[in-house]
Order: C-alpha cells, then sequence, then structure tokens
C-alpha cells in the first residue's frame, strides 16, 4: 500500500464549523454571533449571550471558539467543497478518509452532505461533489495508464446495528446481521453481507443515492425522527492499477451524516426513545474518545466500543485524512445546543 511509511497522525484531522442560513419559513429571533477577522481568515467564531447577573445587571457574555475554518450563513456547497476536494484527491492517491456532519437535528448536516430534496448543480451536497471529483480524477488518469474500480456501500447504524440502506426490499433485511470486517492487507474495511454497488458512472451513483433516501423514507414511516437518530454511512473503496508501473492503489472514503447531536429532556425520554439516546450518545462520546487518542498518538484507542468507531477503524486511524464538520443552526431558540456544539468541537480539535 502506498504512503503508508507516512505516519504525519496530527496533521490529519481537521474541524470545520458551518452556521446555516434562516430559512424563509422561521421568522425566530437569531443568535448573536462574531466572527472575527483576522489573518488567517475566518478561523474564529463566537457565541454572544445576554446574563443577568444578582445584582439584575444584564452582561453580555462573549465564548470564542477556533476552527481550522469557519464557514458563516454565506458559505455555499461550492465553498466548503473547496476545501474537501483534497481529501479526495488523497483517496484516489491511496489513503482512506472520513468526513463527518455533527450537530444538532436541523443544523444542516443533510443539507451538507447530501443536498436539499431536489438539489441543482448549486445546492448539491458533497456526496455527489466527491464522487464527481473521483470520475474526473480518474479520468484523467487514464492517460497515465491507470485503471481504477469504485465501489460502494451505504449503510447506517441505528442502535449499534448496522442496516443495509442499499437493499432493494428494506424489510428483507430484518434479522440479517450485519458484520464489519477489516482487511489488514489493504486497509480497507466493508460490510459482509451488505449490498455492494459498482459506482462505474454518475448514473449508478445516483440510483444508490436514490434507493438509500427511499430505504430511509420506509424506516421514517415507522418512526417520524427515525432518520436524525441513526448514523448514516456512505462507504467508497478505490482500486487502481497501473498497466504501465504494476502500481497499485487501494483508497476509500466515507461520508457520514451523524445522527443528531441533541440531548433529550428526562421526561421525554422513555422506552425506545430511551434506548435510542443513549445508543446516540455513547457512540458520539466514543467517537470524541477516538479522535482525542488518534490526535495523542495514543497507543491504546478502543476502536471497538461501538459500532459507529469499529466500522471506521481504518479511515480514522494511521495515515487517514479525517474532516469534522459541525453544523449549527443560527436560532437564539438553539443557542444552547449551539453551544454543545461548540464544545464538542473544542474537545476534538
Ligand atoms: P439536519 O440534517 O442537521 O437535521 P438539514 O440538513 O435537514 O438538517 O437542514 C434543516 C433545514 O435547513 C432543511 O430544510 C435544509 O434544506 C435547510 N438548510 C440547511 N442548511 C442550509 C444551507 N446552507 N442553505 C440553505 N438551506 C439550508
Ligand atoms: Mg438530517
Amino acid at each position: 500500500k502506498l504512503h503508508n511509511d507516512v505516519q504525519d497522525l496530527k496533521g490529519n484531522i481537521r474541524v470545520f464549523c458551518r452556521v446555516r442560513p434562516l430559512l424563509d419559513s422561521e421568522s425566530q429571533n437569531i443568535a448573536n454571533f462574531k466572527f472575527p477577522k483576522e489573518i488567517p481568515f475566518n478561523r474564529k467564531i463566537s457565541l454572544i449571550s445576554t446574563k443577568t447577573n444578582y445584582l439584575g445587571e444584564k452582561k453580555e457574555i462573549f465564548k470564542e471558539y477556533q476552527f481550522d475554518q469557519v464557514f458563516d450563513t454565506f458559505a455555499t456547497q461550492k465553498d466548503i467543497f473547496s476545501e474537501v476536494a483534497h481529501i479526495v484527491q488523497s483517496v484516489v492517491d491511496g489513503y482512506n478518509g472520513c468526513i463527518f456532519a455533527y450537530g444538532q437535528t436541523g443544523a444542516g448536516k443533510t443539507y451538507t452532505m447530501t443536498g436539499p430534496t431536489n438539489a441543482t448543480p448549486e445546492t448539491e451536497g458533497m456526496i455527489p461533489r466527491a464522487v464527481r471529483l473521483i470520475y474526473d480524477i480518474i479520468q484523467d488518469l487514464k492517460t497515465q495508464c491507470w485503471k481504477f474500480t469504485l465501489e460502494g456501500q451505504f449503510i447506517e447504524i441505528y442502535n449499534d446495528n448496522i442496516r443495509d440502506l442499499l437493499v432493494a426490499d428494506p424489510s428483507s433485511t430484518n434479522g440479517v446481521k450485519h458484520k464489519t470486517i477489516h482487511d489488514e492487507r489493504t486497509g480497507t474495511t466493508r460490510i459482509s453481507k451488505a449490498t455492494t454497488v459498482d459506482l462505474d458512472c454518475p448514473n449508478t451513483l445516483n440510483q444508490a443515492l436514490k434507493t438509500a433516501a427511499h430505504n430511509r423514507a420506509v424506516a421514517a414511516t415507522k418512526c417520524n425522527a427515525h432518520s436524525s437518530r441513526s448514523h448514516s454511512v456512505f462507504m467508497i473503496r478505490l482500486r487502481g492499477t497501473n498497466d504501465n508501473s504494476n502500481e497499485t492503489r487501494i483508497g476509500s472514503l466515507n461520508l457520514i451524516d451523524l445522527a443528531g447531536s441533541e440531548r433529550l429532556s428526562k421526561s421525554e425520554s422513555k422506552g425506545d426513545q430511551l434506548q435510542e439516546a443513549k445508543h446516540i450518545n455513547s457512540s458520539l462520546s466514543h467517537l470524541k474518545t477516538v479522535i482525542q487518542g488518534i490526535k495523542k498518538d495514543s497507543c491504546h484507542i478502543n476502536f471497538r466500543d461501538s459500532s459507529l468507531t469499529w466500522l471506521l477503524k481504518n479511515s480514522l486511524g494511521g495515515n487517514a485524512k479525517v474532516l469534522m464538520l459541525v453544523n449549527i443552526s443560527p436560532l437564539e431558540s438553539s443557542l444552547s445546543e449551539t453551544e454543545s456544539s461548540l464544545e464538542f468541537a473544542r474537545m476534538v480539535n
């Protein structure tokens, strides 16, 4: 495997913040943000809240957070992708990569990763853009005798169980146990018994995205908030061989729309909801612990503690390129969830 000798661990995890714009349907107050201008540009966001002290005096509280990049409400999908593109290039060069969207429900994770329903070329998200860039790069590499195959699996993790999102009939997967298989020889990961599609042209990609959206919609008829309570993971594996030099390259890219990070209030959570909330909290906190471990170059990282981190073992550790996009809402009513998302980012940054 190429580049295995490159062990530049600490430089490989980056954390971005994106504030979504106010929607036409929203007439609520917006929270008070500042984007301090500095060089290098767009690296900080401050959250300003007003608190009243015991004397009845109002005080403004500033909390400043630093990121590798901050995108304000005017940022376009293209702006975000321009910072994501180099990870896609690395995948074709034989690295593993992971791009996460983290944040409370309604903060813009799915918009960022997939795009809105009925996306236009301007509004489509990171998944279609990433795959299209892979097609462009491998097309160019043909002139240098490179041949690539691209395959994908699309799954969701719900209550720590893996469900196939590409199966033709979603009810048929009930009871099928999927297992995460790590191929240590090639450094890649796949899921046993989950549908694998050849992503050989844009049509097969679009078909796969449609099937996955349909399967999630079917699940949503059983439980309204289903998609916000599961992690969805689109896994792309790429293999290239060079007819001239006999070189091979194997890379993978995982695009992850995480479950909503919001805390359910104790009174709301009982039964199934309590189970879901427990699984989401523990998987997000294991993800944080794993990323912190990788950043510290720790030798004991427990990837096995949750299905999410176990699935992503090969694309988080080693020489993998990781990007965490922290999505936040502009609404004043979301202020406390926004603050906890920014605190999560501070812990992994
Ligand atoms: P999440 O997946 O985090 O729950 P969504 O991606 O569904 O959030 O976003 C919530 C709503 O906000 C959706 O209607 C979505 O289309 C809209 N939205 C999110 N981000 C943007 C953006 N950058 N520009 C315009 N609309 C957005
Ligand atoms: Mg969503």
